[in-house]
């Protein structure tokens, strides 16, 4: 296999995000005061939050939503499972939800150790359906910078993971044909079967072990695999 380049996705392939978001929500819950608004725990706010966020985020992938529904709407819903209804309320906590969970550094086990092997070897890039405003802060606060050629994100190129024409935007700016390119990312639809829509290559990043029906994958759970792939 003679890769050049390797495409990382970052919310919960490189960016811990369910830890970064637990941390963030725990704090938020504080400031807001929470408790006594609606009487639920700091764990059942953020077990909300996953629900609502993965509803909401498998929608805006489908192109179903835009970055503002998705936005306005995450904590409206969520402060509603609660009957807080409070739509001013569920915005500002919003606002400060964007602010505060990007500034977060956790990461997935090895993660520097893996990037630091494989830029010797290979470009590296971000490829992520993320936001451009806030994907820039998560790279940045947790030192990820130096390792990446580019960050490449829907929110630029107008198009989203799966779709083709991300990927070949990504191979563009690579400057390199599609069987020298290689996908790592942990969201089966987004990043694998992207990948494969533009006959590129990729490693399925599989921490939680989910069962899935896929085939032909490679699979890893934890990123030091990649050292021994690559
Ligand atoms: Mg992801």
């Amino acid at each position: 296999m003679n890769y050049k380049a390797i495409f990382f996705d970052l919310d919960h392939t490189l960016w811990d995000y369910q830890k970064n978001a637990s941390e963030a929500l725990e704090e938020l819950y504080k400031q807001f005061d929470l408790y006594r608004l609606g009487g639920f725990s700091s764990s059942a706010f953020i077990e909300r939050f996953t629900t609502v966020n993965y509803g909401l985020w498998d929608q805006f992938n489908h192109g179903l939503i835009d970055k503002d529904k998705l936005r306005e709407e995450r904590f409206h819903k969520i402060l509603h499972h609660f009957k807080v209804l409070d739509k001013p309320l569920s915005l500002k906590i919003s606002d400060a939800y964007l602010k505060l969970c990007p500034t977060k550094t956790n990461l997935f086990p090895y993660t520097h150790d893996v990037l630091s092997y494989l830029q010797s070897k290979y470009q590296l890039y971000i490829l992520t359906n993320g936001f451009n405003d806030v994907q820039q802060i998560k790279i940045n606060s947790s030192n990820l910078t130096s390792y990446f050629k580019g960050v490449i994100t829907s929110d630029s190129i107008g198009y989203k993971k799966p779709n083709k024409e991300i990927f070949d935007h990504a191979l563009e700016v690579a400057g390199i044909a599609n069987y020298e390119g290689l996908m790592v990312g942990d969201n089966l639809n987004a990043d694998i079967r992207g990948a494969r829509n533009a006959d590129i290559a990729s490693i399925y990043f599989n921490p939680e072990r989910n069962r899935h029906k896929e085939k032909q994958l490679t699979e890893i759970s934890c990123l030091s695999e990649l050292m021994n792939i690559l």
